[in-house]
């Protein structure tokens, strides 16, 4: 398994010429099996897979959720090791932005402007600055992002449809623990205590996907879940992935979203309808 840990190095890689279709999973890093999910997916749809690692520092508008970002590179790439990844790329900030980082501000409507985007302004702009750059240097034929950040994958969508048009977007389904909570690598900041609250978010998107009245159902768990101690709830909604238009009528939602704050840590869940 290759190591690059300059922009450089992948240039220089690629320039060499990769035989076969090339799958590109871009993460932060902290890799669970929600991490590897996409890799094993990028490993079967791909002759070769790039796996690349960066805490993207303009993404972030809270400093402090920046600061204590978990990073675990040994573990990360014995994980990679094991999925058969062919190269990863671990630049550091300075190296991918070419001096200091910085994202300009993106407008495509709904996508860019509710819900994630209202909760972290800015959020998205990282995201596609980054995403941007990692394309340009990466140059994959597919890449692999999960539906458990439903709305970046929308966002992406649009940014390859806009500047990477030789990139295939592969939305790949959100994994769970056993009991229910999705998988993310903020999850080990939360104590015993808080990972049982945080089970209260999927119980909630369990209950509107059986209810017979999802609007009505949704409202009842927005209560609830304002009711309960512990839970700081930022939304839940019926959406179309496609538009996140809040108004699209019921009968277009493809997902319920939700997010909120549990012991501090930002939790975001989806399901789909
Ligand atoms: P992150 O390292 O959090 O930026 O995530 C990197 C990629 O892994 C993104 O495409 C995420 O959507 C995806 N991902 C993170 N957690 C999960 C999960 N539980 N299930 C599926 N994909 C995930």
């Amino acid at each position: 398994m290759k190591i690059f840990r300059t922009t450089s190095e992948l240039l220089k890689w690629r320039k060499e010429g990769v035989s076969g279709l090339l799958g590109f999973v871009p993460t932060m890093g902290a890799l669970h099996e929600g991490h590897a999910s996409l890799l094993r997916r990028a490993r079967k749809e791909s002759d070769v897979v790039v796996l690349s690692i960066l805490v993207n520092p303009t993404q972030f508008g809270d400093v402090s959720d920046l600061e204590n970002y978990p990073q675990t590179l040994e573990k990360d790439l014995k994980v990679a090791e094991k999925e058969c990844v062919d190269a990863v790329f671990v630049p550091t900030p300075e190296d991918l932005y070419g001096g200091t980082p910085a994202a300009e501000s993106v407008d495509w409507g709904a996508i860019t402007s509710d819900f994630e985007a209202a909760f972290r302004p800015g959020h998205f702009d990282g995201v596609v600055a980054v995403v941007d750059k990692l394309f340009t240097v990466t140059t994959p034929d597919k890449a692999f992002f999960g539906e458990k950040d439903l709305q970046q994958v929308a966002v992406i969508r649009k940014l390859a449809s806009l500047y990477h048009k030789n990139v295939t977007i592969v939305s790949c389904d959100l994994i769970r623990d056993t009991d229910g909570l999705a998988l993310s690598s903020r999850n080990i900041r939360l104590s015993d205590e808080g990972r049982k609250t945080a089970l209260e978010l999927s119980k909630s998107l369990k209950c509107v996907l059986t209810s017979s009245n999802k609007e009505d159902q949704i409202q009842i768990e927005a209560s609830r879940l304002n009711s309960t101690e512990g839970v700081d709830l930022g939304y839940i909604a019926g959406v179309n992935e496609f538009t996140y238009s809040k108004n699209d009528a019921p009968e277009t939602w493809t997902h319920v979203i939700i997010t909120a704050e549990v012991e501090g840590v930002r939790l975001i869940d989806n399901i789909r309808l």
